[in-house]
């Protein structure tokens, strides 16, 4: 009897931490600018990710009070399974696109197709279910990390939670701490640097294992470590899901298939890092050249042009 209710209280009181957590992402998830008028269309069926090909389809938006369209017809089809970079001086149009990709606003006109779906006709919670996202400066919970991890996928043992974390490269430096998985962080607990938080960000999204994945890279310099971890779960992560990658950083994008290079919402190179690095005069290999000479080494893009 007395087990029977340590359990039930043990497991009320579980209930009420995951009911908090799911809050809690709630309102990081929620978009801060998103448009009033992104809601599910009537009769709005939910989103079948078959295999993850992308299509952008004469895609014309404008930010809500902005007086020029960010993108005027933009076209671009992104197959299944790619890993593509985006990059491009601050301002160009890397992040809208995989904003709109998420529906966080309406398009002026045009459509954005997954594997045929208009994703305007399709329910906000399943689209937003098919895409993983790893942010440039993860939000942690006042959990454990554990917890943190598993949020991926609620239910998942403690053994798919390490196994996740090992994948992401986060097993190194979470095996050094004193209470391992059980510590303690968000605010009050312990403090992480931002490529320890996104490579729990990235265990997080590898355990959630959602189709189709969008990662914004951490602006903030990291050490060259850091890097390297970080890198390796990135591969380990978009390894057969269709990828986009918010690159500030050179170094990230050479392994990807693609890289598209954008100038004033427009993608004026579209290839891989060989294949554009031989375009003499070309935009990337203007961007390289600049990154390589040693004067913006670990400087994020933007600062560049
Ligand atoms: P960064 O590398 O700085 O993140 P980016 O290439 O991702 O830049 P976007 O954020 O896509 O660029 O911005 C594209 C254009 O849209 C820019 O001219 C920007 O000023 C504008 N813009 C971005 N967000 C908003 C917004 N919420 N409201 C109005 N205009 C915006």
């Amino acid at each position: 009897q007395g087990l029977l209710n340590g359990y039930l209280r043990d497991f009320g009181s579980h209930l009420r931490n995951f009911q908090k957590c799911v809050n809690d992402m709630e309102d990081v998830v929620r978009f801060a600018d998103a448009a009033p008028d992104v809601l599910d269309a009537p009769g709005a069926a939910p989103l079948e990710v078959t295999a993850g090909r992308i299509v952008f389809d004469k895609v014309r938006f404008r930010y809500p009070n902005a007086a020029r369209p960010v993108y005027d017809g933009l076209d671009l089809v992104i197959e299944p399974g790619e890993r593509v970079g985006l990059v491009g001086a601050s301002g160009a149009g890397k992040s809208t696109l995989v904003r709109l990709l998420q529906r966080a606003y309406n398009l002026e006109s045009g459509a954005i197709r997954i594997d045929g779906q208009n994703i305007a006709l399709v329910t906000l919670a399943s689209l937003r279910r098919a895409i993983g996202i790893v942010a440039q400066d993860p939000v942690l919970f006042h959990r454990s990390l554990a917890e943190n991890i598993a949020f991926g996928r609620p239910g998942a043992t403690r053994e798919e939670m390490r196994a996740a974390a090992r994948r992401a490269h986060a097993d190194i430096f979470i095996e050094g701490l004193a209470d391992g998985y059980d510590t303690l962080v968000g605010e009050r607990g312990v403090k992480l640097s931002g490529g320890e938080r996104q490579r729990v960000a990235i265990a997080r999204a590898i355990l959630a294992d959602n189709p189709i994945l969008v990662l914004d890279e951490a602006t903030s310099s990291l050490d060259s470590l850091s890097e390297l971890h970080i890198r390796a779960a990135i591969e380990e992560l978009s390894r057969g899901r269709t990828t986009l990658v918010v690159a500030h950083r050179l170094s990230t994008v050479q392994r990807l298939d693609r890289i598209l290079v954008f100038e004033k919402g427009r993608i004026v190179e579209d290839g891989s890092h060989a294949d554009l690095l031989r375009r003499p005069g070309g935009a990337y290999r203007r961007l390289f050249e600049t990154q390589s000479s040693g004067m913006a080494i670990d400087r994020p893009l933007e600062h560049i042009d």
